[in-house]
């Protein structure tokens, strides 16, 4: 019984279930989709706005922490480019036509965490750190927050500590930002994350925790260890309303972006955005943002790996957190560990189910063939999970629903934008033999 149904009566009533079972690629449209932000109070723009401006407050001390934020003056932010030639070469490898002008948002450069966590989970530790020097009178914030990258700070912080559990990036992020800032952070990682991230995370004076099972558990584990103290802080990746926030930021910074490569996003010129989903936070975030900035002229899908797709079966059947991919006998095994989570935020799932346009998986052999298709004719590396936004523009131009009619119709004069969610920090090695496979996938066509 899986949420109180045996399998067989889930796949009568959603008989995508089955393909997703099969691991197939499949294309979900929303149906319950429109524009509802104006309706939901669980976050609110001024929230988002309040977000922009304490990360201002920061940025001279991220200036002064991360000399690679020298030339942004302290702001975390990513380019967005036009890639043309990647627009030519899936066109040709996958026999289709994609409308209108293909982007992609770089967060795989973001400075300090090389992925799009360094957007949330930065953020968050941030707002802790605020929180407990203000708490503390060390910190007013009006003040020039460079002084927190002194000794006397990094003592002050070395009381306390934060934990995370993660599948990889975002204890990166978290890890990196916490122990630059003197906390003591514990990063709960699985067993099958990535050794390099482990490895880089010692490195930087990060205790690495590894557990045997999944994600979920490593989560759990963290948790019940944090509350334990009552100096810890642990960051929830699953129900966490800051690290929510903070990808939400995105979209005013992109909307500046798009302003200045002269794209406008109306009716007649949609704005088609396509992001790699694990357990929802980053997409979700960013799709909320974009959302509030643009309305019912942005289309969100999120992109998951066959193997993974979690958030796809939680919207589809509304049980969110109480279902898992392995309920169903999928195993959740993906190159894409950045993607590879078997259970959804349903704090994410509830906010998103009537704001993004539909969900689509991709076989992990397809982000390989990407990843190297991306490196020939942009020279951009990316890591395989920010490849899966990619195939997006693919699925779409393939796709001849009814209700994705009118969309398709003002598609040539509007933009498709892939969101490449890391890759930065991959160490050359690893982005070689990445490469490498998916050179020979191509061939093998
Ligand atoms: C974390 C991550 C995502 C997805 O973010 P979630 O908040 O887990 O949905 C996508 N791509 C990469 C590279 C990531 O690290």
């Amino acid at each position: 019984m899986i949420a109180g149904k045996p399998i067989d009566k889930w796949i009568e009533e959603y008989p995508l279930i089955k393909e997703l079972v099969e691991t197939k690629e499949v294309f979900w449209i929303n149906r319950n989709s429109q524009d509802q932000t104006k309706d939901n109070v669980a976050v609110g723009i001024e929230e988002i706005k309040e977000a922009e401006t304490r990360l201002h407050r920061f940025s001279p001390f991220i200036k002064a922490s991360f000399p690679e934020t020298e030339s942004s003056n302290g702001l975390i932010e990513s380019p967005l480019v036009d890639i043309e030639l990647m627009k030519n070469r899936l066109e040709d490898t996958y026999d289709c036509r994609i409308k209108g002008n293909l982007l992609l948002k770089c967060d795989n450069e973001l400075p300090i965490a090389g992925s799009i966590k360094a957007r949330g989970g930065i953020y968050e530790v941030l707002k802790h750190a605020e929180k407990l020097a203000i708490e503390n009178k060390k910190l007013s914030i009006t003040d020039d927050y460079s002084k927190m990258s002194s000794k006397e700070f990094k003592e002050f912080f070395s009381d306390y500590s934060i934990a995370v559990g993660s599948t990889g990036n975002l204890g990166l992020s978290i890890g990196i930002i916490s122990a630059e800032l003197g906390f003591n952070v514990t990063v709960h990682m699985s067993h099958d994350a990535k050794e390099w991230k482990k490895e880089l995370l010692r490195e930087k004076g990060v205790k690495v925790v590894e557990h045997a099972s999944d994600f979920s558990k490593a989560v759990e584990k963290g948790r019940e260890e944090c509350l334990k103290s009552d100096t810890c802080y642990f960051i929830d990746d699953e129900n966490s309303k800051d690290l929510f926030i903070g990808y939400a930021v995105a979209a005013f910074r992109l909307k500046k972006q798009l302003d200045r490569m002269k794209i406008h996003v109306d009716e007649n010129h949609p704005l088609v955005v396509y992001l790699p989903c694990g357990v929802g936070g980053g997409p979700g975030g960013v799709a909320y943002g974009l959302k509030k900035v643009f309305g019912e002229n942005v289309h969100c899908f999120f992109a998951e790996p066959t193997h993974s797709p979690s958030m796809l079966l939680g919207l589809m059947t509304d049980k969110h957190d109480q279902i898992s991919v392995q309920d169903f006998g999928i195993d959740n095994r993906t190159a894409a560990d950045g993607l590879a989570v078997g259970r959804p935020s349903r704090f994410v799932g509830q906010i998103v189910k009537k704001l993004i346009s539909g969900v689509y998986t991709v076989d992990d052999d397809e982000l390989f063939k990407m990843l190297a298709l991306l490196v020939d004719c942009e020279n951009i590396q990316l890591e395989p999970s920010a490849l899966a936004g990619m195939y997006g523009p693919v699925q779409l131009s393939k796709t001849d629903d009814v209700s994705l009619v009118k969309l398709n119709n003002s598609l040539a004069s509007g933009t498709q934008l892939v969101w490449a969610t890391g890759g930065s920090l991959v160490p050359e090695k690893i982005m070689v033999e990445d490469y490498k496979k998916g050179k020979t996938l191509l061939h093998s066509l």
